[in-house]
């Protein structure tokens, strides 16, 4: 993929000429995929388009202070709706297949217009903007608003739309921490919060809220941690402890930081069962390791910094396979 594919005129001039949008994001909702969408509808709504917000996975529980205001759809609601000729908007989303509606939905779009800020990122859309270097997909929104605001002499960026966008902007650059965070992620935020980004309410309801269950849950999974080879650490999480502490799959992001912020180690791994034989694998690396192309070798992707895949085996064996492809690398 080249590095960059810059189409905003053409996106904007695309986005004024049509009127039925879906918008969507990845399946494993995070704050980024959140925020750009919302960042998204809420900026089309303004310009008097439908828009619909479909995306088939729940919303982590610190994230719905966001999504609760807005009416998200399943794809099986779309439907219902019997809406022939629209859109799709697909942000922060590298992969087609991840792409979190239904293959109908997907292949029923006029269009399809990808906005994106993954490495992995094959380009999948009609019209694409993608930028691997940009700390967020809710940055390449917020460029995206600006040139609107720039071209038509308008203020599309208001409150709602300032908050969601901060909130993908301090979630994927884990508060202005990691190397994608560039000069340009400060200037977005001192502009989003002059716009009103409601930033104490989203640095509570996102890293304040956490429940009693997730730190026993937490507590159990650090206990599995293992140091291989002094550079790589590793923490399971399986089926049986969500269950015992009442906690589901995607109410669990976060637990991977615990693996690459201990000293010396360079690649950090979860392993976090889905069901029976499905491990989802979160890589993370601290300086020279890119766990993008380790993922991209179980058929996943991501960043150089942050990436995952899906391991179709037990816990045990998949964390045999991904320590040997990252063994291979440190
Ligand atoms: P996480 O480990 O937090 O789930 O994901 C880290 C990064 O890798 C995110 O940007 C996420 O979108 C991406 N990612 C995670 N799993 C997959 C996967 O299976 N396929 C692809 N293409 N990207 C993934
Ligand atoms: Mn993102």
């Amino acid at each position: 993929m080249r590095n960059m594919i810059t189409n905003i005129d053409n996106i904007i001039d695309f986005i004024k000429g049509s009127n039925d949008f879906v918008v969507t994001s990845h399946i494993s909702p995070d704050g980024d995929n959140i925020g750009s969408t919302l960042g998204i509808y809420y900026a089309l709504q303004k310009l008097g388009k439908n828009v619909y917000y479909v995306l088939d996975d729940n919303a982590p529980l610190n994230l719905r202070f966001l999504v609760d205001k807005v009416n998200r759809l399943s794809s099986a609601d779309f439907n219902i709706l019997n809406i022939d000729k629209y859109n799709l908007i697909a942000l922060d989303c590298g992969d087609k297949s991840r792409v979190c509606v239904s293959e109908e939905i997907k292949n029923n779009a006029k269009k399809i217009i990808c906005i994106d800020h993954h490495a992995s990122n094959d380009a999948y859309g009609d019209l694409n903007y993608i930028d691997a270097d940009a700390s967020s997909t809710s940055e390449l929104v917020y460029n995206l608003l600006s040139r609107l605001n720039e071209r038509e002499n308008i203020s599309i960026i208001n409150e709602e739309i300032a908050t969601a966008l901060y909130t993908g902007l301090v979630t994927d650059t884990g508060n202005f921490s990691y190397s994608s965070t560039h000069p340009s992620s400060f200037e977005m935020a001192k502009e989003l919060l002059s716009l009103g980004a409601r930033k104490d309410e989203i640095i509570q309801r996102v890293f304040q809220s956490n429940s009693y269950n997730y730190y026993k849950l937490l507590g159990e999974a650090l206990n599995t941690l293992e140091i291989i080879d002094t550079k790589i650490a590793c923490i399971n999480l399986t089926i049986d402890m969500l269950q015992r502490n009442n906690m589901s799959f995607n109410d669990v992001d976060g637990v991977t930081t615990y693996t690459r912020d201990i000293d010396g180690v360079e690649v950090g791994i979860l392993l976090k069962e889905k069901k029976e034989n499905e491990v989802k694998v979160s890589l993370r690396s601290k300086n020279y390791v890119n766990v993008s192309k380790i993922a991209q070798g179980f058929n996943g992707g991501g960043h150089i910094r942050a990436a995952g895949c899906t391991i179709y085996d037990t816990v045990e064996n998949a964390k045999k396979k991904i320590l040997e492809a990252v063994l291979k690398e440190i």
